[in-house]
Formats: structure tokens, sequence, C-alpha cells
């Protein structure tokens, strides 16, 4: 077993890595599901390789960090695949466990890499390989609350996950509504938002679906409020629900955790959960920043990585009690160069 420790500058808080043993799964004909570790709580990221006729469509790719390259070289010794078979990577969404690795795959085997045209626009606004989209974002949680010893661990935390994307990948757009084929079938490209602004999913006619983390089991996808993105993604993400109910999902094949074969009732469970989480946030609101909200809500925070998603999870609960005129946002200047953004429940009695 390998295990590797992460330090993560400015913070005292290591994640344990380890070496996955058994990462090739099959999942259904043809369709196999690869376990790449990822340096966050999560552990690990689930990609898919397709064998096709003339080739192999592969589905994420996790981020650049050597036990995911450890990872790819032992599923592609085990399914015998050379490089130059591989046809085309399809990328969910451009968070970067799915996507990091994209750039690295096209340069070793010529495949284009797809995302949906929307989706392209946010990879290219949020990868910004000169920083300065993490500079927003720590000027953004601090805007929000977060103590300056912690937004300095997110930035240094954000820098190195922008490294873990590089380099990017030349990307070709997919069109919501319309089909793309993988192996001997066509899958319908069906556009979800909410975890990701573009993130989508595929869909096939026998009710089988890869499934990105639109939808996913014992653990809620992250629902984060970034800046210069959606101003609802909850508002979003709870359409998607809504969308994708009714759908005839038999088999999801999931980025994270057990395969989904109780759809709409793991729907049904996060509803609820944000229906909850939604009423936490409100009674939480008292002319209190973002941060402050968070702490409540999240009370048993680990990390940094946690304390982040955490954070813009909270917020993306604000902004839809905004969106719903359920509560306000307030400006306040604390000092000439420090303004906080505070919100407060609208109750009854006010
Ligand atoms: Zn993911």
């Amino acid at each position: 077993m390998n295990v590797l420790y992460l330090r993560i500058p400015n913070s005292e808080f290591l994640y344990e890595e380890k070496h996955v043993t058994n990462p090739i799964i099959q999942v259904a004909p043809a369709i196999f599901q690869i376990q790449v570790p990822v340096p966050f709580p999560l552990k690990t990221v689930q990609c898919y390789l397709v064998r096709e006729e003339n080739g192999w469509t592969m589905i994420d790719t996790g981020l650049q960090y050597e036990p995911a390259h450890q990872a790819w070289a032992d599923a592609f010794q085990t399914l015998n695949i050379e490089p130059r078979a591989l046809r085309q990577i399809i990328v969910t969404h451009a968070h970067p466990d799915h996507y990091g690795l994209a750039g690295h795959f096209q340069n070793l085997t010529g495949a284009p890499v797809y995302l949906l045209e929307h989706e392209i626009e946010i990879a290219t606004f949020e990868w910004q390989a000169d920083g300065e989209r993490m500079d927003m974002l720590a000027q953004y949680f601090k805007r929000h609350g977060l103590a300056s010893n912690i937004a300095a661990s997110v930035y240094e935390r954000q820098m190195q996950v922008l490294a873990m994307v590089q380099p990017q990948p030349v990307m070709s757009p997919l069109h919501e509504g319309a089909t793309i084929a993988i192996g001997e079938e066509a899958y319908r490209i069906i556009w979800t938002p909410g975890h990701a602004d573009g993130h989508i999913i595929l869909q096939r006619a026998d009710g089988l679906a890869f499934t990105g983390d639109l939808v996913l089991m014992k653990i809620t996808p992250n629902i984060a409020r970034w800046p210069g993105l959606a101003r609802n993604p909850l508002g979003d993400y709870l359409a998607s629900l809504d969308k994708v109910e009714s759908l005839h999902i038999t088999r999801a094949l999931p980025g994270h955790r057990a395969i989904i074969q109780t759809w709409t009732a793991r729907i049904a469970e996060l509803r609820a959960h944000h229906a909850a989480r939604l009423n936490e946030c409100f009674n939480a609101a008292r002319n209190c920043t973002a941060y402050q909200i968070c702490l409540e809500v999240f009370p048993r925070l680990k990390s940094v990585d946690e304390m982040r998603l955490a954070l813009l999870e909270t917020l993306s609960h604000l902004e839809y009690l905004v969106a719903k005129g359920r509560m306000t946002r307030q400006e306040k200047r604390l000092a000439p160069d420090q303004e906080v953004v505070l919100y407060t429940a609208r109750r009854a009695a006010d």
C-alpha cells in the first residue's frame, strides 16, 4: 500500500491517500469503471472507459496527481489499450477531478475533448493559468467573512488545484439535446446545471446513463456559488432534478460512490436534504456573514477543502433564499478597504 501525505501550506490538515488496489470494475457490457485517486476528501473520482469496435471512449479523467497516473496506467495495461486507440474524451463538467487530465490525455493520444458548449466557456474562465481568477476568489471569500488566515490557506489550495488541471485541452463543443455515439450506442446529451453550470449527463435508450455528479448516493453533490458564475446555482440544481426525474434512468453510472438504481427515490432524498438545509440557513441568518452562518450549519469542518466547499454551499442556499425574496443581502463597509456582505432572513414579524 502506498501512503502519501499531502502538505497543505498554512494549515495543519493532512490527507492520507491510499493506493486503490482494484480500481477497474466492469459495470456493463463493454463499460469499465476506473477508480482514480484524487487528493481531496472524496478520495476517488469514477471515470469510465467504453470499448468500441475500433477504439475506446474515455468519460472523465481525474487530475494531475501521481496516484491518478498510476491508476490510468494500470487500467490501460489491464484492458490492453494503446494510447492511440483512445478515440474521444468526454468530460461531464469542468471540475478539476473530472477535467484535470483531459489535456494530458489529449496530448498523449490526439483524441478530441468534448464538453457542453457552455462548459467550455466556464472552463476557459475558471482555469485561467495566470491566477487572476484565484485572486478574485480570495477577495470573494474575504467579503463573505472568511478569516484572513483561512482565506490565505484557501488561496494556496486553489493555486494547487490550478496546477492539477494543466495542461489545458483544446475543447470541442457538445450541444444540449443532441446525441453522441459511444461504442455502438447513441447517447442523448442532457444539460443539468447546478453542481456545475455546464454539467451534462449522457443517457441511452435502454435507461443506462453516465450521470457525473448530478445525483450521488450517500453524499450530496456540492452546490457551490462561485463568483462570476451562475447567480442561483441551487435554483438551477433543483430545476435539473425536476428535469431528469421523469427520464427513464434505470442504471446511473456516477462520478462518485455507488451505481444508482433507485433514481427517483434518491432525487426525492436530495430535494429533502436541500429543503432542510435551506431551513437551517434561514434560521441562522440574523445580520450575519455567510461564514458565520456556515459555521452554525456545518459545525464539524475538518479541513481547508471542507471549509471552502461548505462556505460556497452555504452561499448557494443563502442566494436561493434571496432570489425567493425570503432573505436580504446587504453590504457593509468595515474599513475603507474592507467590505462584508451580511444576510438577514425576512421573518414574519419583520
Ligand atoms: Zn466530482
